[in-house]
């Protein structure tokens, strides 16, 4: 079997644009895009090498997103992880409001915090489908489409909408809220260190843009619960990495 695994085998995604392929999660956010291509593996699995051969050459825009590409019915699940990716966006009625779970974690990740001097606030959580709509509209207003999509995820796209998102910062640096000046400061790197104990992990880390099709971003938590975190955490993965999809 494993003889059929042939590093030719690997189809990967036409880039349409190099500049502005990999873009930010969150909205609000000051830094450029990388100049790095999405290299997109669709499969390793073997077992797929059929089926592969059958999946046409998707192609993406300027925005890192796929050409052509409807929203869906359903989320997508795998192995019980709610992905919302460039490449699994959300049905636009999904609406399940902030995850009451999370909040509870980032309360208790925020008390372990108080007691080493570092007080968080959880700036941005669950955003609508609806909002996102109004917010990525009038940013395309105003800036133009292109501009629009280097800081704002198109409406169906973003992990705010799965209630599972939160953007931390530090009560009191407020003007480090969606900076990544933010994981430069003591607080952000107690985040860094410690979020995972409490389930949430970093979810656009530094040098896996070409993985999770986002830009570095210090301050976007992804709640995936404290056994998976831990997990993530400790071989340095991304959710991505972790579900076997990269
Ligand atoms: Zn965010």
């Amino acid at each position: 079997m494993k003889k059929h695994v042939k590093k030719s085998s690997f189809a990967f995604l036409s880039i349409a644009a190099l500049a502005g392929s990999i873009l930010a999660g969150c909205n609000d956010i000051k830094q450029e895009p990388s100049d790095k291509p999405v290299q997109k593996e669709v499969s390793h699995d073997p077992a797929t090498e059929k089926k592969k051969t059958k999946i046409k050459d998707e192609k993406v825009d300027a925005g890192g997103y796929i050409i052509g590409k409807k929203l869906p019915k359903k989320a997508t699940y795998m192995q019980g992880f709610l992905v919302a990716s460039k490449q699994y966006p959300l049905p636009a009625s999904y609406a399940p409001g902030e995850n009451p779970e999370a909040r509870d974690a980032f309360s208790k990740l925020n008390a372990a915090a108080s007691l080493d001097g570092f007080h968080f606030d959880a700036f941005s959580t669950y955003r609508s489908y609806d909002r996102q709509v109004e917010l990525y509209n009038a940013y395309v207003k105003r800036d133009g489409k292109k501009a629009a999509d280097r800081y704002s995820a198109r409406p169906g796209y973003s992990e705010h909408q799965t209630g599972l998102a939160f953007d931390i910062g530090e009560v009191g640096n407020e003007a480090a809220y969606a900076d990544n000046a933010f994981g430069k400061t003591e607080a952000g790197k107690w985040l860094a260190k410690n979020a995972h104990k409490y389930g949430f992990i970093m979810r656009y880390p530094k040098g896996k843009e070409t993985v999770t099709g986002y830009m570095h971003e210090s301050w976007h938590f992804r709640y995936v619960g404290p056994k998976a975190a831990k997990e993530i955490y400790k071989k340095n993965e991304t959710l991505e990495e972790y579900l076997g999809i990269k």
